[in-house]
């Protein structure tokens, strides 16, 4: 069964706008791992984020902003032969996407953001409160690096 590594933009593209959440791995205030699933936004290969402005993972973020995001799709499970354990597998597509967040606090981007987001599981814009846009907290990955893999496909 085929793995194919992949850095295609297109590719990538493909498999993110397939999710429909993805894993924020964090590093704690203890050195800890910290995973959250998260909805998202992927616009021009930047991902973001929203949420309310306190919790751990804030926290967690405004001490530490290195992150990896992890994203999977397409998950099918196969078998060579249907008796036999170790001969099933599962095809997938996933990325991974690193680098550290940053916070975002122009009114209007967070309102452009809120749209690229909201676009992804509604397929349109909306009109936003100013205290709905001052009390979300939104922030974004530009990864510095990130990898594609087709598994199976
Ligand atoms: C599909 C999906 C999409 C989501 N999308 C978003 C999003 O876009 N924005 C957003 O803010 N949140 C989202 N959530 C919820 C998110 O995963 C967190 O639960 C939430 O943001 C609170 O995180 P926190 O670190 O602020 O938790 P806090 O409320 O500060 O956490 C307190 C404790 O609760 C536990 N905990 C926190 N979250 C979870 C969890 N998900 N499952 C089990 N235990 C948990 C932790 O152990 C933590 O120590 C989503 C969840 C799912 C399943």
């Amino acid at each position: 069964m085929a793995n194919r590594m992949t850095n295609d933009p297109k590719i990538i593209q493909k498999i993110i706008d397939a999710c429909e959440a993805c894993y924020v791995g964090m590093i704690d205030q203890e050195n800890k791992p910290y995973v959250l699933p998260f909805n998202f936004g992927f616009e021009e290969g930047i991902i973001y984020l929203h949420s309310a402005m306190t919790g751990k993972k804030i926290d967690i973020l405004k001490n530490n902003p290195n992150v990896c995001i992890s994203f999977s799709t397409d998950h099918q499970l196969f078998h060579r032969h249907e008796p036999v354990a170790c001969s099933y597998g599962m095809k997938y597509r996933s990325v991974l996407a690193y680098g550290a967040i940053s916070f975002i606090d122009d009114y209007d981007e967070k309102v452009r953001i809120l749209n690229i987001i909201m676009r992804k599981y509604t397929g349109r814009e909306f009109e936003y409160n100013p205290p709905a846009v001052n009390n979300v907290c939104i922030y974004k990955l530009a990864p510095s690096r990130i990898e594609g893999k087709e598994s199976g496909y």
